[in-house]
């Protein structure tokens, strides 16, 4: 397969980033050539049938790799990559990706764009559009060696559609001796919500250094979101002062989310969080600052008191599923 979509996935079904990753590698691919997967875990036969919903999946099914650490990824990525001739290497752009794809490039000695929102065609040559600066600017960027490695934002392109024939479904041998052994997983802990993850929510609820306190942030920001059956997300502010896990900050240095509908509540939206949200389709802004930049790119804003005004549409919400 001459371009490969590594595929992201809970071990039970495949994360849309994944999709929209492979509708972008279609648009690319060359006229006839239909981009695959590669599927990577242990026990992961149902992630392979849904895949191959989509397009031809090449499975690399071992208990070695259960768990999704650097070194044993890329080591297979590199091996399959080499084996087919793969000439580019897709991924969303995840944290799973952020993790594994450089090092796999490094090893394949390819050129690696991240974080890619566009493409285009200049003279036979495709150009990648990558955001820069926390959003600042958008770089315009050549891949000039092979494979050209590239990890794409959702906003870039529409998910991949189903085919009508399932394609095919190949194993890959997976010699465990061969696999790195360098580091070893001790224990995951997971905070389970119920909340889906903010990445992938079409409604996201976010709090700001606004939201004093854990239990706030739960009954107000928490609150909404599952109102809305959204996600609850934070600014970095939240994430440092130890009032929200790491895996909730939206930003630059956190999540991209492009939701329908982004709340930010007590959010004063600066650079390195627009960067992570702007995208989203519907902004709604509350803020006690009339100022506050977050009004410059919110659809919809309300100056206010969050601890006033949040209680109060979660109030007339409840109100409304009762009548
Ligand atoms: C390299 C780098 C990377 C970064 N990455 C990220 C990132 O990924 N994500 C991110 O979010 N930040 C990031 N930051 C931090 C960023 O610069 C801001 O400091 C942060 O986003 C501020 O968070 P905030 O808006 O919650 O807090 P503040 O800027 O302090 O804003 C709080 C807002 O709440 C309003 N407010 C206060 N009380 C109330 C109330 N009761 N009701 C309503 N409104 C109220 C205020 O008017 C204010 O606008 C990064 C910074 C750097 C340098």
């Amino acid at each position: 397969m001459q371009t490969l979509v590594i595929a992201e996935h809970d071990g039970d079904s495949l994360r849309k980033g994944s999709l929209h990753a492979l509708g972008f590698a279609q648009r690319i691919a060359d006229e006839g050539v239909e981009p695959g997967w590669l599927v990577m875990g242990s026990g992961v036969g149902k992630v392979a049938r849904e895949a191959a919903r989509y397009a031809p999946a090449l499975v690399a099914d071992t208990p070695q790799l259960d768990i999704p650490t650097a070194d044993r990824y890329a080591r297979v990525i590199v091996d399959v990559a080499r084996a087919g001739g793969c000439q580019r290497l897709l991924a969303a752009s995840s944290t799973f990706a952020k993790d594994i794809l450089p090092r796999a490039c490094a090893m394949l000695g390819g050129a690696m764009a991240s974080d890619v929102v566009g493409c285009a065609e200049r003279d036979g040559q495709l150009v990648f559009q990558r955001p820069m600066y926390a959003g600042s600017v958008t770089a315009s960027v050549r891949l000039l060696a092979a494979p050209m490695v590239i990890t794409v934002r959702g906003t870039a392109c529409p998910a991949a559609e189903m085919v009508v024939a399932p394609r095919t479904i190949t194993a890959i041998a997976v010699e465990a001796a061969s696999l790195p052994a360098d580091i070893a997983v001790l224990q995951r802990d997971c905070r389970a919500t119920g909340r889906p993850d903010v990445a992938e929510a079409r409604v996201v609820v976010s709090g700001g250094r606004a939201v004093r306190s854990s239990d706030d942030f739960q009954r107000l920001v928490g609150g909404l979101a599952d109102r809305l059956g959204g996600a609850a997300g934070s600014s970095r502010a939240l994430v440092d002062a130890g009032i929200t896990p790491n895996e909730l900050q939206v930003g630059q240095t956190g999540k991209i989310v492009s939701p329908e509908l982004y709340f930010a509540l007590g959010i004063s939206g600066a650079v390195q969080h627009l960067a992570g949200m702007r995208n989203s389709k519907t902004i709604v802004a509350i803020n006690s600052d009339p100022n506050a930049p977050i009004f410059e790119v919110a659809d919809y804003g309300l100056v206010g008191d969050i601890y006033e005004i949040v209680p109060e549409l979660i109030e007339r919400l409840d109100a409304e599923r009762h009548d």
